[in-house]
């Protein structure tokens, strides 16, 4: 058994001199030092050195935090989920372990891997994409950091004139094929409605968010088959009117990517999907909080307006995370990481950031518009929520996942515990 002590940031409050008990994979107790735990077999009771086998870890002066949960990240410590082996996996996670990451999304773009628009290297023998079947691996055997939750696929469903960073080649054409037509394996010609049920099973069970675009034809079916198959619906790279996103909430649509950022924007006598999405309270956002894809003043109107409880801060970080600024390449395409930014290179096209979480946290706390209690919830039990895995990570409550991080009030990380585990001390 681990016993830390410090200051420990719950969903309620900061408990100044609390105390944290993990007991195996998980939370044995927590509550304020010096008092009862309340527990009938009492192992944690006042004194945790009364307890065989018990190690005291001193972190005065610093916090307790659940670890953070990131559902965009596209890649870190100099690797991409577009790699598509396990050993990039594997990296990725450690890099985001090593700053406080606990547990993520290993978010990716769609590609047929046997098709006309894949680089021959990119398709297994039967011809799954090679970057899923690796996220498939890594969540089967496991990693050596952060946990990996699942893919989150920014489409194939979205909007070519919200595109962003995607290319063309990973895009749903609206007769729903990929690669402008030539590929029919995912089209269901007839009714022009994509094949979403060929895409679910080539991640293997892994697909658990896929960001899509409500307007484009065949895409409120995809929807609710999303809904149905249990995967988190999200709106994102749309030019949706407000009508257009209301009926994809009403089809099953509960989460919007990177709000404001590659989506209609709000005009006051069409409010567009932006509109739509901070209106509606069916719907929880993420935010990249970087201070640079929005400005602090939206950051703040997000938070405001959905509130701490619905805000899930986001990175969308890139290879360069964790790395020094420099160029870098992502799909193929060079991009420039600066100051946490990446951008395509001679553009001025943000690509994502490359940031982990725990910085996000800081700058919005620096921003003014979250105290660090707030800011960590954003962090950590959002995000659980929005997957429906809050029942076991995302706070410090006792029989959750020990998934723990140990910060200073600049978020610089000094330990990250995961089921348990001391990863980083
Ligand atoms: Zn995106």
């Amino acid at each position: 058994m681990i016993a830390l002590k410090g200051s420990v940031i719950t969903s309620k409050e900061i408990i100044k001199d609390g105390v944290v008990v993990i007991d195996g994979a998980k939370i044995a107790y927590v509550g304020p030092m010096g008092t009862p735990c309340g527990d009938t077999n009492a192992k944690c009771a006042q004194s945790p050195q009364g307890v065989p086998n018990m190690e005291i870890i001193d972190c005065r002066g610093k916090f307790i935090s659940p670890g953070f949960i990131d559902l965009h990240v596209q890649g870190a410590g100099g690797c991409d989920i577009l790699d598509g082996n396990y050993e990039a996996v594997n990296t990725i996670s450690k890099a985001l372990a090593a700053n406080g990451v606990t547990a993520f999304l290993a978010t990716t773009v769609y590609f047929v891997g046997a098709g006309p628009c894949a680089r021959p290297s990119q398709g297994n023998h039967r011809g799954l994409p090679l970057h899923l079947a690796a996220v498939a691996q890594a969540i089967r055997k496991g990693t050596q950091g952060a946990r990996v939750l699942g893919v989150h696929l920014e489409g194939p469903f979205i909007n070519p004139l919200k595109c962003g960073m995607i290319k063309k080649e990973n895009i749903a054409q609206t007769m729903g094929t990929l690669c402008g037509g030539t590929n029919v394996k995912y089209a269901r010609p007839p009714q022009g409605v994509p094949d979403i049920d060929a895409i679910i099973d080539a991640c293997g069970g892994a697909l658990k968010m896929m960001t899509i675009a409500p307007e484009m034809p065949g895409a409120i079916e995809i929807i609710k088959q999303l809904k149905k198959n249990k995967i988190v619906a999200a709106i994102g790279h749309t030019n949706a009117t407000y009508d257009e996103t209301i009926k994809g909430f009403d089809a099953g649509i509960t989460h919007a990517t990177h709000v404001f950022n590659a989506m209609r924007s709000l005009h006051h006598r069409e409010p567009g999907a932006v509109g739509a999405v901070l209106t509606d309270d069916r719907v929880s956002v993420q935010l990249i909080a970087d201070g640079k894809h929005l400005h602090p003043a939206v950051v703040g109107l997000v938070i405001k307006q959905k509130d701490y409880e619905r805000t899930a801060l986001i990175t969308d970080s890139m290879s360069a995370a964790g790395l020094p600024d420099g160029r870098y390449v992502y799909n193929d395409l060079k991009y420039e990481s600066n100051a946490g930014l990446a951008v395509y290179f001679g553009t001025d096209t943000f690509i994502g950031t490359a940031l982990t979480l725990n910085k996000i946290v800081k700058r919005v706390v620096a921003m003014g518009k979250a105290n660090l209690q707030q800011a960590v919830l954003m962090a950590s039990i959002v995000p659980a929520r929005v997957l429906g895995i809050d029942n076991r990570k995302g706070s410090i409550v006792k029989g959750k996942d020990a998934d723990i991080v140990v910060i200073d009030k600049d978020c610089d990380v000094s330990m990250t515990i995961i089921d348990g585990k001391i990863l980083k001390k």
